[in-house]
């Protein structure tokens, strides 16, 4: 797929056709199944200090946590109950206790032993990576966040957009499932690098991909600047899913935030086949900051947005949690 041809679904092609392709593609690749991933923010503590992010090591604003084992290990097994095939553990970057990932990994493989154990927790050594394999987590989303260098290395300082694509490399070489994305409507970001972001993802042949609008964070260096536009971002995902008719598309709980009653219901409808519940301990939410007013998605919510979408699920019949979300 040329550039051109990705920047003229991205900024050309009517809205109604770009989707009704896109969910053409999406029906012949995924069917009319949503996966449901639950999201359990672990901890806030982070060492980096990306310029849009909340959790930035600098921002002395929130509340640092780091839940324990066992309300982890809690949290997981009630998301797996209510119908989650795959926990995600979430967390700033840190790198002083690889092991303490592992011990965590390693009991929640033996607690779930048939739910996918997913990992978003930042770039580190190949050895880290290797050892949380080990353990038991068997797919890690990584962002790229933006193709264009030039921005990577001024929103992420002292970091590269390479070193980004080595590590995506490197998870890739353990036999990680990998997922990437990035933002729309970041400041400084040209148009036409979101043809590259979409570009980049094909060519490292993600697995998944998450595309959401940039929405600021009040304590961050961009805490002034606008929200990306969820229209552009719903047209990214669409094209995504033209561009990448093999990876799983998440519709991000941004989408959500910018459009609480529609935005992930549109973002199926533009080719998603994912979407990421929350369940982090309700007392640690508000801490877990990386843009503000994070919309949280319960289960039930999920289950509303799926079957108003009009594709299919394989949650427990309502009346098994209701009360839960
Ligand atoms: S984006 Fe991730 S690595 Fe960067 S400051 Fe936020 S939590 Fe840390």
């Amino acid at each position: 797929m040329r550039r051109e041809d990705i920047l003229k679904l991205l900024f050309e092609t009517p809205y109604a056709e770009l989707c009704a392709r896109a969910d053409a593609v999406r029906r012949r690749e995924k069917g009319r199944h949503v996966f449901v991933r639950a999201l359990i923010e672990f901890s806030n503590h982070c060492e980096r200090n990306c310029r849009y992010c909340g959790l930035r090591a600098a921002n002395t604003a929130p509340r640092r946590y780091h839940l324990a084992e066992k309300d982890i290990l809690e949290a997981a097994e009630y998301a797996a109950n209510l119908g989650a095939d795959t926990i995600v553990l979430q967390s700033g970057e840190v790198h002083d206790n690889p092991q303490r990932l592992a011990r965590i990994v390693d009991a929640l493989r033996f607690r779930l032993p048939t739910t996918a154990l997913a990992l978003s927790v930042g770039e580190h050594p190949a050895s880290s990576y290797a050892l949380w394999k080990e353990a038991g987590a068997s797919r890690f989303l990584l962002k790229h966040e933006t193709a264009d260098p030039a921005l990577y290395t001024s929103l992420h300082p002292g970091r590269s957009l390479q070193q980004r694509v080595e590590a995506l490399h490197a998870l890739r070489k353990l036999g990680y499932e990998v997922g990437s994305g990035f933002m729309v409507g970041l400041p400084g970001q040209k148009p036409e690098s979101l043809a590259d972001d979409i570009l980049l993802a094909r060519s490292l042949r993600v697995d998944m991909c998450g595309a959401g609008p940039f929405i600021p964070q009040a304590d961050t260096p961009l805490g002034h600047e606008a929200s990306g536009s969820a229209r552009l971002s719903l047209r990214v995902m669409a094209t995504l899913r033209i561009a990448l008719p093999w990876a799983n598309l998440p519709a991000t709980t941004a989408l959500a935030t910018l459009n609480p009653v529609q935005g992930q219901r549109e973002g199926l409808l533009a080719g998603g086949n994912v979407l990421m519940p929350g369940f982090t301990p309700q007392a640690y939410r508000q801490e877990y900051r990386l843009y503000d007013n994070k919309r949280h998605i319960g289960m039930e919510e999920v289950r509303q947005v799926i079957e108003s979408a009009g594709y299919t699920h394989s949650l427990p019949q309502k009346e098994e949690y209701a009360g839960h979300a």
